[in-house]
């Protein structure tokens, strides 16, 4: 089964892809995830990339092909997150999946207004020990910006400051928006409400997903 989320910047995708990972044993791939892992470690695709990303803007369609071409490769299930991002990459895809006989199962879309997105990024903090998401309004450490596991300082993600998730968010509508319309076409597209608790959005995830299932 072949899952691609969808959805505004910090709508939550991350957290779902991982529970959707976990409940159904699909690997998960997020494009966002896999630039800052190359960026924190120094290598030649984060020394591309790096400045490309602190400003919000995007990456090359080729080189973000390219990575997750690299992925998926051979595998018959999987979960994207922040891939396709634009109607480029979304027919490069297609062309990719066509030619391994395969296609596109589900495509979620997790809505959420922008004046809610805005706040659940600039308060999102994280720990760069163990990876923890906490949120300074939403879900608050314990102690001030320390993390509760591993009393690690809190930071903010380079790309989590205002001004970046402004553009960011321009960007998405600007190039990812139009994917909405592209997959609805299709009937590939479904659209849950990212306003409620993570809980709740999981439910209504695995719905779609089992439903998809029983009908196949
Ligand atoms: P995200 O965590 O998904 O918001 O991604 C963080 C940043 O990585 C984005 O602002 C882009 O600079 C870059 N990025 C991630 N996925 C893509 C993609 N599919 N196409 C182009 N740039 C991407």
């Amino acid at each position: 089964m072949i899952i691609i989320l969808l959805g505004n910047i910090g709508v939550g995708k991350g957290t779902q892809g991982k529970l959707i990972m976990e409940k159904y044993n699909i690997p998960y791939f997020a494009t966002g995830d896999i630039f800052r892992e190359n960026i924190e470690k120094g290598t030649e695709l984060g020394m591309k990339v790096k400045q490309i990303v602190k400003e919000g803007k995007l990456v090359s369609d080729e080189l973000v092909n390219e990575i997750v071409f690299d992925k998926i490769n051979n595998l018959d299930n999987f979960i994207l997150d922040g891939y396709p991002r634009t109607i480029n990459q979304a027919l490069y895809f297609e062309n990719f999946l066509k030619s391994r006989g395969k296609d596109v199962d589900i495509v979620i879309n997790i809505d959420v207004p922008e004046e809610i997105i805005i706040i659940r990024l600039s308060g999102r903090r994280i720990c760069p020990k163990c990876g923890r998401i906490y949120n300074i309004y939403f879900n608050k450490p314990k102690n001030n910006e320390v993390c509760d596991f591993d009393n690690e300082k809190l930071i903010t993600r380079d790309d989590d400051r205002v001004d970046v998730i402004k553009k960011r968010i321009e960007e998405y509508k600007l190039n990812t928006n139009p994917l909405i319309e592209f997959y609805k076409e299709k009937q590939k597209l479904f659209i849950v409400d990212g306003t409620k608790s993570i809980e709740d959005v999981f439910e209504d995830i695995k719905k779609i997903i089992d439903d998809y299932i029983k009908k196949q």
